[in-house]
């Protein structure tokens, strides 16, 4: 190149229906140390380790994506702290911070949160996600068919304590905590923690009957308005993502609905998935899927394969879901569990 030109900068990602993709979130691992009854069957068997991404390669897919103008990302699974050395790669994804890199976060069942929080603030984390279904200890046996109910409790101070902003994600179960909602949303706003109700959604089969499972959150909705006071806060999310919030008057805090199937909200997706394997899902409700480990390991030229990959998926990128739940029957809309893809 000739002295005094700047490099051109790789185009920015944008879909075929005009859409920015600037948040990733990227699946470190399937595999996880609980077995919740809407995630994952009771037997599990979890993908070969040969076929997983390295940290290296993880790294490498990450910095692709961030050259390409991603400002998020959110590492998740499986369970991502349960992946040996993982936090070589948060730190290594924190040193972006400085860049064009403007949030590090995770999505965790917090049963390591305790050992990892000081290290997750140190690399550049800021907030969390914390999956917790229920605040009864035998409900939370049930729920995820084992794990420790006061080790995660420990997670979620010790990660408050490190100075982390947890926002609690909750999955509607009807039989299982649809009363207890109301408890767990005072519980988190007394501690100054958002919280997100969650749809069960058809993914992977379980072992359980979803329909079963299932509510709309319009009736949990519902109810709290008989209760609360709850008033819609403008944006439909700060990230251009699927919740849409509320304020309650009473508790003060901060409640977040996530309705993929009564209320579709892909108009505005600006994310896109990479497995744990290095596939690329366009969208976590359907099957397309664009194969970057093929790039990473086959190419003499990784960094330009993995650039042509990442325009092959754009154009890929569907315009919407099509999940549904309505017959008792049904099978999964997908064959893939969340905890490939990555929640
Ligand atoms: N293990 C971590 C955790 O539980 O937070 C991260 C991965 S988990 C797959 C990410 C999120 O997906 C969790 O909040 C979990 O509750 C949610 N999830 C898993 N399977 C789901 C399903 N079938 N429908 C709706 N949410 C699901
Ligand atoms: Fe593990 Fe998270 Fe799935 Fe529960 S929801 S089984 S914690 S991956």
């Amino acid at each position: 190149m000739p002295d005094g030109h700047t490099a051109l900068k790789p185009a920015q990602l944008t879909d075929s229906f005009g859409r920015e993709i600037s948040y990733l979130r990227m699946s470190v691992t399937d595999r996880c140390d609980l077995r919740c009854t809407y995630c994952m069957a009771e037997h599990m068997s979890f993908l070969p380790k040969k076929d997983l991404l390295s940290l290296e390669e993880l790294q490498t897919v990450a910095d692709a994506f961030i050259r390409r103008g991603v400002r998020k990302i959110r590492v998740t699974g499986g369970e991502p702290l349960v992946r040996k050395d993982i936090m070589d790669l948060f730190n290594g994804l924190g040193q972006h911070l400085d860049g064009g890199l403007e949030e590090l976060t995770l999505t965790t069942n917090a049963t390591q949160l305790e050992t990892h929080a000081e290290a997750l603030v140190k690399a550049g984390v800021r907030r969390v996600n914390v999956s917790l279904d229920t605040l009864d200890r035998a409900m939370f046996q049930q729920i995820t068919r084992r794990g420790d109910f006061d080790k995660v409790m420990r997670g979620i101070e010790a990660g408050a304590a490190a100075g982390l902003r947890i926002k609690i994600n909750t999955v509607a179960l009807r039989h299982q905590n649809a009363g207890e909602i109301p408890r767990m949303i005072e519980w988190a706003h007394e501690r100054g923690h958002d919280m997100t109700l969650i749809e069960v959604m058809p993914l992977g089969l379980t072992g359980e009957d979803r329909y079963d499972q299932y509510i709309p959150l319009f009736e949990i909705r519902d109810e709290l308005e008989r209760r609360w006071t709850l008033a819609d806060e403008p944006s439909r999310d700060t990230n251009g993502g699927p919740s849409r919030y509320v304020r309650i008057a009473e508790t003060g805090g901060r409640l977040g609905f996530i309705t993929p199937l009564t209320n579709n909200f892909c108009a505005g997706c600006n994310r896109i998935r990479v497995t744990c394997t290095g596939r690329i899902y366009m969208c976590l409700g359907q099957d397309d899927h664009v194969d970057l480990r093929a790039a990473l390991r086959e190419s003499d030229d990784p960094q330009a394969a993995l650039d042509a990959a990442l325009d092959r998926a754009l154009i890929a990128k569907p315009e919407r879901h099509d999940f549904a739940i309505d017959r008792p029957d049904q099978a999964p809309a997908l064959d893939r569990h969340m905890s490939v893809t990555g929640g």
